[in-house]
């Protein structure tokens, strides 16, 4: 395992990168996303180089960033095709609904409805206070998902397998203002016979609602596809006849929230992959 440490004065990363069979996969882990522009003149100037934060601030025009952002933290799995898939705050955060999207990006419409419940939250805003995210990864190189009627296959992952390779990447939170939580987190695994993702997205709005957005990715060495599922839970904490402890853990709330929306995907490798290079040469 390649372990760079770079200790800069403010930003500390590790970036760690592996291969198994045809795939490279790793991690850079980042410092906090500073809530001051540290560059003031450069990121006044159009042409010049902006700071993480302004060059955040500029492309999400969120009227506020989340508690935490790690700006640098980023997954990134790439198979010898050149296709792949990477997670980064950046990207989760874009699908954050700040009011200015066209129709393509759809708007949750219940933080409308947890903001009149929740009566000491923020002002009125077209902008969801809330950070939901859809966010399923961004794939690269050409890497296009296509809707599968094929499931991941969660016994398989329940065998007991050696684990060569585990991080969890934190890329954002919030504290709501005190009035609950909103996360969201990358977790991946690897082990002899596949690799498996779960990106979690967690909300919990205190008394008004429980919110869990996941994606996982699975692939299987060796075969020609990736497997991806987005589900999306939900329920209102009223309706949710649990002990509230439970509610601050994601892995024993989430058995008790319906669907309320799912997609199945798979995103196919070129096969065989040899046939590739051979072709260039
Ligand atoms: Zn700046």
């Amino acid at each position: 395992m390649d372990r760079v440490v770079n200790d800069g004065d403010c930003s500390v990363k590790t970036t760690v990168e592996e291969k198994f069979h045809d795939w490279t996969i790793g991690f850079t882990k980042s410092h906090i996303l500073h809530s001051q522009c540290t560059t003031k003149e450069a990121c006044a100037d159009p042409e010049g180089k902006k700071c993480l934060l302004c060059l955040y601030s500029s492309i999400l025009e969120l009227p506020h960033m989340p508690d935490m952002v790690f700006p640098s933290s980023v997954l990134w799995l790439k198979h010898a095709s050149g296709r792949g898939i990477e997670f980064r705050a950046l990207d989760a955060l874009q699908r954050v609904c700040n009011g200015k999207q066209g129709i393509k990006i759809a708007c949750s419409d219940s933080w409308k409805e947890s903001r009149e419940e929740a009566s000491n939250m923020t002002e009125f805003k077209p902008f969801d206070w809330t950070f939901t995210t859809d966010y399923s990864g961004s794939v690269i190189g050409g890497f296009e998902p296509t809707p599968t009627t094929e499931r991941i296959d969660l016994d398989k992952l329940k065998q007991k397998e050696r684990i060569l390779f585990y991080e969890d990447l934190m890329l954002f939170e919030d504290e709501l203002h005190d009035n609950g939580i909103a996360v969201c987190s990358v977790k991946i695994r690897v082990m002899p016979s596949s690799f498996y993702i779960l990106l979690r997205f967690f909300l919990r709005v205190d008394d008004v609602l429980v919110r869990i957005n996941d994606t996982r990715i699975y692939h299987e060495f060796g075969t020609d596809h990736v497997l991806r599922e987005y589900t999306s839970r939900e329920a209102k904490i009223a309706d949710l006849k649990i002990p509230s402890v439970a509610l601050t853990e994601p892995n024993v709330v989430a058995s008790h929230l319906p669907l309320v929306n799912s997609r199945y995907e798979k995103l196919s490798l070129p096969s065989p992959p040899a046939a590739v290079v051979a072709a260039d040469t």
